[in-house]
Parts: C-alpha cells; sequence; structure tokens
C-alpha cells in the first residue's frame, strides 16, 4: 500500500510501497482509512523545527507512517473487539488508553503512561489501512461523512479545553490563533451561548480571520488593529472571561493577561517552544491558568454528537481535500498558512 512515512529526524517525510498491516492482537482491530486529517502536530513532525528539536526527538520513532486524525470501515475485528463488526464506520483516539496504569484507572486516558500513539509511536493513518486497539475506537453515524470524521480529533481537543473551564452561557471570550483548534473552538463558544466573542491572529491570518468573522466573531488582527483597546472598550474596561489560546505562541500569555478580568480563566492549549511570562501580572490579577491536553473517551462522544446533531458545522474548516499522492503538496499548504484543515483521501 502507498503510505506517507517520516524516516529520520529532520525535514521532510516520503510518499512509500508500505507493507500492509495486520491485527497482532485479539483486541486489535484493522481500519480502512476513507479520511485522514493533517495535524498542526503532523506539520511540526514534518518540518522539525530546530527550536523543537527534543520534544520531537521523544515523540516518535523512525520510520513511522504520520497521520491521527482518522475516520475509516472497520476491515478486520480481532476476537476480544466485542463491541465492533466489519463494516463498522469509525473514528479513532490517537491512542486510547492501556486500561490498567494509574491515569486509565481514573479513566483519564489522555494521561495514560504507556502511551503508543499512531503517527508517533505506532503507524499512522496516512495509508490505506491502520491497526489501533479497540479502546481507541468510536463509531460515527451514518449522517456523518468520513471526511467530517476525520475533524472530531481536533473538535474533540478544543471540546476537552472546554470541560476544563469554568465556561458560562453570556460568559466574553477571546481566542488567540485562527487556525482549525481555534475555529472549532469558536463555534463550540456559539454553540454554547458565548457572549461576546473576540478572534485574535496576524497579518498572515487574513483569511483564517475571515472565516472566524463568518462564525458571528469579532476578528482583530494584532499586527494593525488595538486589540486591547477595542475589547477592553466593549467590556467596559473589564476584560474577559475567558481566554482560549491554541497558538502557544510567544506572546499568547501576556497577551492573554492584558485581556482577561481579575479571576478570568486562561485556557492554554498550544503546544510549541517554551516561552517565558511575567506571572506577576497572573498574581495580580488572580487569573487562573489551565492547561488542556488532548481529550476523554467522553469528550469524543460529544463531540461526535455536536456534529451529528449539526449544533456544530465543521464543514468551514474543510478547506482542502486531496489524495494520498498529494499529500506533500498538502503539508506544504499547511506550511504556507494556506486553508485550515487539509484532510487525505487514501
Ligand atoms: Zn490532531
Ligand atoms: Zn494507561
Amino acid at each position: 500500500m502507498l503510505a506517507f512515512v517520516k524516516k529520520k529526524a529532520g525535514f521532510g517525510g516520503e510518499l512509500l510501497k508500505w507493507l500492509e498491516p495486520s491485527i497482532q492482537n485479539p483486541n486489535e482491530v484493522l481500519i480502512e482509512v476513507k479520511a485522514c486529517g493533517i495535524c498542526g502536530s503532523d506539520v511540526h513532525f514534518y518540518e522539525w523545527p530546530e527550536e523543537m528539536e527534543a520534544q520531537l526527538s521523544k515523540a516518535i520513532t523512525f520510520p513511522r507512517v504520520l497521520g491521527h486524525e482518522v475516520a475509516g470501515i472497520l476491515r478486520e475485528v480481532g476476537s476480544q473487539a466485542k463491541d465492533f463488526k466489519v463494516g463498522d464506520q469509525v473514528v479513532c483516539e490517537t491512542w486510547g488508553g492501556c486500561g490498567l496504569c494509574y491515569y486509565c484507572r481514573l479513566g483519564r486516558f489522555n494521561h495514560c503512561l504507556y502511551q503508543k500513539r499512531i503517527g508517533q509511536k505506532a503507524d499512522g493513518g496516512m495509508a490505506k489501512y491502520v491497526v489501533v486497539p479497540s479502546l481507541s475506537l468510536y463509531k460515527i453515524p451514518e449522517n456523518l461523512s468520513f471526511n467530517e470524521g476525520a475533524v472530531v480529533e481536533p473538535l474533540g481537543v478544543a471540546l476537552h479545553a472546554f470541560e476544563r473551564c469554568h465556561f458560562k452561557a453570556g460568559d466574553d471570550m477571546v481566542i488567540i490563533g485562527p487556525g482549525p483548534i481555534g475555529l472549532l473552538g469558536a463555534m463550540i463558544a456559539q454553540a454554547m451561548g458565548v457572549g461576546k466573542l473576540f478572534v485574535l491572529g496576524l497579518d498572515v491570518d487574513a483569511d483564517r480571520l475571515q472565516v472566524a468573522s463568518s462564525l458571528g466573531a469579532k476578528s482583530l488582527d494584532i499586527t494593525r488593529d488595538d486589540y486591547q483597546g477595542i475589547i477592553l472598550g466593549a467590556t467596559e474596561g473589564k476584560g474577559v472571561d475567558l481566554v482560549l489560546d491554541v497558538s502557544g505562541g510567544k506572546d499568547s500569555i501576556p497577551i492573554a493577561l492584558k485581556l482577561i478580568k481579575q479571576g478570568g480563566e486562561i485556557l492554554e492549549v498550544g503546544i510549541g517552544p517554551v516561552f517565558p511570562f511575567d506571572y506577576v501580572e497572573l498574581v495580580r490579577k488572580e487569573a487562573i491558568l489551565i492547561g488542556s491536553y488532548r481529550r476523554l473517551p467522553s469528550t469524543w462522544m460529544r463531540a461526535i454528537n455536536l456534529i451529528a446533531s449539526k449544533k456544530v458545522d465543521v464543514r468551514p474548516v474543510m478547506t482542502h481535500l486531496l489524495p494520498l499522492e498529494k499529500t506533500r503538496e498538502g503539508f506544504e499548504t499547511l506550511r504556507q498558512r494556506k486553508g485550515l484543515k487539509v484532510i487525505l483521501n487514501p
């Protein structure tokens, strides 16, 4: 089969003829991949930026088929995967949890101590087939397309952030970063009854900010607009209840601290190089800084419900649908910050 493989550290990845995987354990299933999104983390693996080298080297082993935003059809089902059958339409978690470690026993599979995530420590979904443990699987209903299915994983990242904070209907909110997770966050915020919603981006994000505006947010370009004046002006000088940072940028937390009201919450989802910030401002404002990492099984179920019930329409982020043969073009598109979600159809 054809697969997009990263063979070693450094820039790039290649389309190669790869051995078709088969299930090795009775708890595993074989998925025929119908759609696989390219994630921001895949772009990090592809680009291999020097400042992230230490983080990336720990996260992946080689050679590796990339891709974890998978939707497809079950073609083989191990004897222990009792809740599933051949032909089921599914999406899958990057690592469903070992089910046995301390965190798995607490139900916090996202903190499993023995993670072997697809696209990193096990072969991923940028291929015709992928093998995963059945603990990773979620069925999707008929009215959800495979391409929408590939967006459940990033939607889950945004949704889990809302599970981590104390957002209430009517709260005012800022989202820093108009990429796919930020815009999916804006969709969830609207579905949950956000008050005033602001989305911040850079001049290179003009197209993405336009999508944010179409979702009912006030879009601001921080390189050009007086975003602080506008947001404080719109909130009687107090600032907003919640800032969600999905960019992990150098100035994100300093900006969040300027825009948050006293006692407000800053949700950090972004992962990138590490930057210091002025924590005294956090102390003075009694602001609460919350980390949010991946998702829980319940997040998957709720994310699927949100799309299936049409409360959240993820189609505006699905900007590029490409055959697997054009994977490299997909990566290059995202490197130039063009489009939002590139979805590969093997
Ligand atoms: Zn992802
Ligand atoms: Zn575990």
